[in-house]
């Protein structure tokens, strides 16, 4: 009805939802298993109802989830797979997870016999996994506490225990460890009297699918190579982009050399420079870490440079190579053409951290 027409984005990522399939098909076919997909912190920044209702008809065994107020959206949205608690519960927490059917994993006798006395207070029978802690830290029975630990949780009535899982620390840095930690829990799970009852064995998750095999798993548990990320080197050639960090160009400036830019003036023009002013910042989750080593951002057809520090809304980029570029262009920060491995590199930090930081300021817009 207005008619001022409504201001676009500043900062926006694109999220190809078709990319995700196509990512979660690569998965299925190098891993050979089903598939729990990891869609916690909001699906890496992606978008948790989105991307799990993008992945609902493509036979999910699970979804996993960091904590029940993940589990709690997905319920709300409708999903229907099986939604799996990846780390524990508070003990307030655990009706709730019985009453919505979430699949809690069990890191301790204390929580199993909690949810036992739950379950039977409400006539009813909690299905869970046992987590054993092959090297993690994290959580769950040390493996040799683990053949025991599962016996006494058999004889709870109150719980059936349908899976047993384990993680992997080390997956992308330490090949001989986690060699050896494969090993390891396949003899353990080939030990147990009760195997038979275990329908759901999982331990890899992305770098452990991508770069490794077990003799006893059923699911792998990929997260970032869903998003189209690899964490080991020379793989990942079959993924897709998923997401496309994107701002514009707000203003064009031309300075002359000498000028400063930005606070603490880290940089000062050598010559007359035409500065671009581009509309995202840390505020949106855009790290200030980079600028100490040279981020470059994609702009019509070109890799330009930024200049200075990172500002919380704004930041300045190098527009002297790119005379046609104008106020309102498209600036991809990271996407098909600046990998966001990277941006996370330069940032000093991992691609896990750089999507679950993009702040909600940042539109998702979906496609495909
Ligand atoms: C986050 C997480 C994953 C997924 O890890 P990626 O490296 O992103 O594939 C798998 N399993 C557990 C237990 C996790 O916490």
């Amino acid at each position: 009805m207005s008619a001022i027409p409504e201001s676009p984005p500043r900062s926006w990522a694109e999220v190809d939802l078709s990319g995700i399939r196509h990512n979660l098909a690569t998965a299925r076919k190098l891993s050979g298993q089903g598939i729990m997909a990891v869609v916690k912190a909001s699906a890496y920044g992606h978008g948790l109802e989105a991307v799990a209702s993008a992945l609902e008809q493509e036979e999910i065994a699970f979804f996993g989830v960091a904590n029940v107020g993940e589990a709690r959206r997905l319920s709300k949205a409708g999903v229907r797979a099986p939604i799996y608690l990846l780390g524990g519960t508070f003990p307030s927490e655990r009706e709730e997870v019985i009453a919505h059917h979430w699949l809690p994993c069990l890191n301790t006798m204390e929580e199993a016999r909690h949810f036992d006395q739950l379950a039977r207070h409400g006539g009813t029978v909690v299905e869970a996994h046992l987590t054993v802690d092959t090297g993690m830290g994290r959580g769950g029975f040390l493996p040799a506490d683990a053949p025991a630990a599962l016996e006494a949780i058999r004889a709870l009535p109150g719980i059936r225990i349908s899976g047993l899982g384990s993680h992997l620390p080390s997956a992308d840095e330490d090949p001989v460890f986690t060699r050896t930690q494969f090993d390891q829990f396949d003899n353990l799970v080939e030990s147990l009297p009760h195997r038979r009852e275990l329908k759901h064995i999982h331990l890899a998750n992305s770098a452990g699918l991508l770069g490794y095999q077990s003799r006893t798993t059923t699911l792998a548990r990929p997260g970032l190579l869903l998003y189209g990320v690899s964490p080991l080197k020379g793989h990942g050639a079959d993924l897709r982009n998923v997401m496309s960090l994107k701002s514009r160009i707000a203003l064009i400036r031309d300075l002359p050399s000498g000028h400063g830019i930005s606070y603490g003036r880290t940089f000062v023009t050598t010559r007359p420079t035409k500065v671009g002013t581009i509309g995202i910042g840390y505020g949106d989750g855009y790290p200030r870490a980079l600028a100490d080593h040279t981020p470059e951002v994609f702009v019509r057809g070109q890799r330009v440079p930024l200049l200075g520090r990172v500002t919380m809304d704004q930041v300045m980029a190098d527009l002297s190579s790119c005379p046609d570029c104008r106020p309102g262009d498209e600036v991809e920060l990271f996407g098909p053409n600046i990998p966001v491995q990277e941006v996370a590199q330069k940032a000093g930090t991992i691609p896990w951290e750089l999507f679950t930081g993009i702040t909600p300021r940042v539109k998702r817009i979906y496609s495909g």
